[in-house]
């Protein structure tokens, strides 16, 4: 069997890097457009937290944070150990003690299944400003010993480097896609066909692009995101842990002295590749009345990222109904480094084996793609 993956951020990434270790025959295209998401993603992977209840999404996205044990050591025991990943920890901070409260709750009913999460336990300000000394102070914290951060440039790129050491090929190109006999079939910009058994797509924000010339409404739309990368020249940042506030801004650290503050979220500004005045100025103040001391920090860059955002907040996994040869994986959304990795597995598996580890019923593209 040959597959075609459209899309090489850490979905098509980790669907190549499965299905290459399935040993089976696979192509992987990407075009690198600006704005790709993965290559602006935060990285938090610390799912426990969050207020969204919705039951399919949530199961997803924590069953993705477990799975990343298992991805790093398969990554690490084929020599790919430069991913950015790390057990760091994670602090939840609220503005309202309440706030705080019903989060731990929240918390601690979640994580009775999920041992990855690690003890769990309230700490004080002055703990947590130890763990991550920018902090403000007088804010208690929940301190989740499990949460973890990874660079998803280094990630998806190792998994590609995995999947081409084991046969697979990749190329950056721009594809379209054509029906032929109720088949999808793929297009270089050359005008060649690219020859493929199965075809997937996981082409993120712009995955609409390519799917309605077949016919398909594809409801994921581009959710833009700026998010600010500075720098604290000559302090050792790479242990501090993620920073999660019960409001919508954030923050993460890296080991070369870079800590991130995310991120806007800009819905209907479209493919608008540009860092705004008011995007940088929403994030850095949220950023610096939370950690003040990151006000000396120095300014290294704003990135921008396009979030393939779904409207029901669901990922989008699974055959598309009435076309041979042709299964769609997006809209990861605001979540996507976490559930990115597994969700790749359940694609490949879908595709080789016939059926996805968990049941793919709640995300199946039927009317959706
Ligand atoms: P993408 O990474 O966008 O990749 C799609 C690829 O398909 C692109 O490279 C594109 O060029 C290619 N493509 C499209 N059309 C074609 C074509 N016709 N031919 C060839 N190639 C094509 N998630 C978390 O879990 N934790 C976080 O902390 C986090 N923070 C985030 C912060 C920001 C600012 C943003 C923007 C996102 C964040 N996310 C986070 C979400 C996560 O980054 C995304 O959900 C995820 O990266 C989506 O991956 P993807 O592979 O679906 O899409």
């Amino acid at each position: 069997m040959r597959v075609l993956i459209i899309g090489a951020g850490i979905l098509g990434a980790s669907a190549a890097y499965h299905l290459a270790r399935k040993g089976v025959d696979v192509e992987i295209v990407d075009e690198e457009h600006q704005g790709k998401a993965t290559l602006a993603g935060a990285g938090i992977v610390s799912p426990w937290a969050t207020a969204v209840e919705q039951p399919d999404w949530y199961g997803l996205y924590a069953t993705g944070a477990r799975y990343y044990a298992e991805l790093i050591s398969g990554l690490t025991a084929l020599g790919e150990t430069n991913v950015g990943y790390g057990k760091v920890g994670a602090l939840v901070v609220a503005e309202e003690k309440g706030t705080l409260d019903e989060a731990e709750a929240r918390i601690h009913r979640r994580i009775k299944n999920a041992p990855e999460a690690g003890d769990v336990r309230r700490i004080s300000p002055a703990e947590a400003r130890e763990l991550f000394p920018p902090l403000r102070e007088g804010m208690e914290a929940v301190y989740i010993p499990g949460g973890a951060r990874v660079d998803a440039r280094l990630l998806s790129a190792a998994m590609v480097r995995a999947a081409v050491a084991m046969g697979a090929k990749a190329r950056n190109d721009h594809v379209t896609l054509q029906l032929d006999d109720g088949r999808a079939v793929c297009i270089d910009s050359n005008g060649a066909r690219i020859e493929a058994d199965e075809i997937i797509v996981t082409a993120g924000a712009w995955a609409a692009q390519i799917l309605n010339p077949l016919g398909l409404s594809h409801p994921v739309a581009p959710q833009k995101g700026q998010i600010v990368h500075l720098r604290l020249p000559g302090v050792a940042t790479g242990k501090w842990p993620c920073l999660l506030p019960m409001s919508s801004h954030y923050m993460l650290a890296f080991d070369d002295s870079r800590v991130v503050i995310g991120a806007t979220r800009e819905n209907g500004a479209g493919f608008d590749y540009r860092v705004t005045a008011a995007g940088e100025h929403e994030v850095l103040s949220a950023g610096l009345a939370l950690a003040p001391g990151l006000a000396s920090a120095t300014h290294i860059e704003t990135r921008i990222g396009f979030r393939p955002a779904s409207r029901d907040i669901k990922p989008i996994l699974g055959r598309v109904p009435g076309i041979a040869g042709l299964t769609v994986g997006n809209g990861l959304g605001a979540a996507g480094l976490t559930i990115g990795p597994f969700a790749g597995k359940c694609l490949a598996e879908l595709v080789a084996d016939g059926a996805a580890p968990v049941a793919l019923d709640a995300f199946a593209p039927e009317g959706r793609a």
